[in-house]
């Protein structure tokens, strides 16, 4: 196939066919979010660049191999590699912030990031996000972490372990880093490339490196929890006991520490056996430095990235439900053409009732538009011959049952008059 004829390694197309799983997820975050109070935002595709060196980080795997940027007329941009530093981006430039806090959205977005493509790593993927701005309180971790928690309930999610973890203040992790240092210091030959430069500019990333031997190393370094300051580790406590009032369980992992700079305090993933290495299918935690790091007023913040792929993968494994698809209702069968302006007369009919209609478009046969009727699904179907628009009447086929129940055809008012009785019938009999 010539290469023009490929979408780009680590791209998806969602057909048709898939579409309800994405609706299914896309309607549930959704919902969810806004049974919490937060409202959608969107934001553009790409930013100057600048802005994700500033927030995600210049030490970051994401800024430093993952952008994709490009140079259109003398600026550079980026396609966002994650929606938080557009969102609070925008948050800054529509003047939200001055507003009544928090600031409470979210978003449903493309990232980019140039990964190795595999299950569950797209160079294209997709992420549901929430940001919370201007709440310091640590009963904002525990709704921000209920909300990821609800969705994944909501789905049917199962087997998905929420890891928690604190990664203090800029002025606990001076002196984590610094044990850091001195803790991989004698290993540093040992380490990947990646690392080697980790530990002279952010000890602290070596710990979220994927290679084993890199974390065969790491195995027994210090901890994070061992040097949070008072304020940071009472902060960590609360939390903690409002997930537990909750009946939210969750494991304490030090190991987390999240691959983007602007991280402090609670950090946490929600993590799956089920769909390989990339278990990570929702991380976040909170971010009080990012705004006034950006240029902007000292506001606390906090939000996550649900990887829908992710997600969707999971719940496949899970065989969890999702919605239906779509279906035709009726299937209107001209046999020749003096029927088809009827067809299409009673099609859009139905269609104004909000009924899904459709009629032959290829002048098939009889039989390949039985055949091509059963291939869509339709739920019912009427034949329009000549000898049933002279009569002004027909039958209407329930392709479930089989039963036949007679319409008249004279007029499309009559007709619909009709359906909307039998599926009427049908659906209370099904239901009853
Ligand atoms: P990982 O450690 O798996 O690389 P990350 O720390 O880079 O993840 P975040 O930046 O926190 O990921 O993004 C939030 C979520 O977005 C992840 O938990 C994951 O579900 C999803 N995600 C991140 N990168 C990708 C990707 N390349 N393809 C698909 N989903 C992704
Ligand atoms: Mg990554």
């Amino acid at each position: 196939m010539a290469n023009y004829l490929k979408r780009p390694q680590g791209t998806e197309d969602v057909t048709p066919e898939r579409i309800a799983k994405w609706y299914t997820v896309e309607k549930v975050t959704r919902d969810v979010a806004e049974s919490f109070g937060f409202s959608e935002i969107r934001i553009p595709t790409f930013e100057v660049t600048e802005l994700f060196q500033r927030s995600v980080g210049e030490t970051t795997d994401v800024v430093q191999k993952e952008m994709y940027s490009v140079i259109a007329r003398e600026t550079q941009f980026t396609l966002r590699p994650e929606g938080t530093a557009g969102t609070i981006r925008a948050m800054l430039q529509n003047g939200m912030l001055a507003e009544a806090l928090p600031q409470k959205v979210y978003y449903q977005l493309s990232c980019f990031r140039h990964e190795r493509p595999q299950a569950g790593r797209l160079r294209e993927f997709h992420q549901f996000g929430i940001e919370m701005a201007g709440a310091a309180s640590p009963y904002a971790d525990a709704e921000v972490i209920l909300l990821a928690k609800t969705v994944l309930e909501r789905l049917g999610v199962r087997d998905i372990v929420l890891n928690l973890n604190s990664i203090g203040c800029p002025k606990c992790r001076a002196a984590y880093q610094n044990a850091l240092k001195a803790y991989f210091e004698p290993h540093k030959a040992a380490l990947c490339e990646t690392c080697q430069e980790r530990l002279v500019r952010n000890p602290m990333r070596l710990l979220d490196c994927k290679s084993p031997e890199d974390q065969a190393i790491a195995k027994d370094a210090p901890l994070i929890l061992d040097y949070l300051c008072e304020e940071c580790s009472a902060h960590f406590e609360a939390v903690k006991s409002a997930l537990t009032g909750m009946g939210v369980e969750y494991v304490i992992n030090p190991k987390i520490v999240r691959g983007l700079d602007y991280y402090t305090k609670t950090v946490f993933e929600f993590i799956t056996t089920s769909i390989g290495a990339q278990g990570t299918v929702c991380a976040g935690g909170r971010y009080d430095g990012l705004i006034e790091q950006l240029g902007g007023q000292s506001v606390p913040a906090l939000g996550f990235g649900m990887g829908l792929e992710r997600l969707i993968l999971t719940m496949e494994q899970q065989e969890c439900a999702f919605m239906e698809q779509k279906k035709c209702d009726v299937y209107l069968a001209p046999m020749d053409d003096a029927a088809r302006p009827k067809a299409l007369q009673y099609a859009n009919a139905l269609r104004e009732m909000g009924v899904r209609a459709e009629f032959d478009l290829l002048d098939r046969s009889f039989k390949s538009q039985m055949k091509y009727a059963n291939k869509l699904g339709t739920r019912y179907l009427v034949v329009l011959g000549s000898n049933e628009l002279e009569q002004g009447s027909g039958q209407l086929k329930n392709m479930e049952t089989g039963k036949q129940s007679p319409v008249r055809l004279d007029s499309a008012a009559h007709f619909c008059e009709d359906y909307t009785e039998i599926s009427l019938t049908d659906s209370l009999g099904t239901i009853g």
